[in-house]
């Protein structure tokens, strides 16, 4: 009997371990910081290797008034 109740707080410690672990992971980081591969420039938000500018697209679009 006691070693039934040794083997659920066992299994209850492991799942609080595991909520506990999900808990303190690092958010996920959407963008990453770094030197574009386009112009060079470092930027903090890279996203698919190029900074914000150079993933404009250029010339600018034309305007339509
Ligand atoms: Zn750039």
């Amino acid at each position: 009997m006691a070693d039934q109740v040794d083997d659920a707080s066992e299994i209850e410690q492991a799942h609080i371990d595991r909520a506990l672990a999900e808990v303190r992971r690092e958010p996920f980081e959407a963008w990453v910081s770094g030197k574009c591969e386009e112009c060079g420039d470092e930027t903090l938000r890279l996203v698919e290797g190029k900074c914000a500018p150079c993933r404009e697209p250029w010339p600018p679009l034309p305007r339509r008034y």
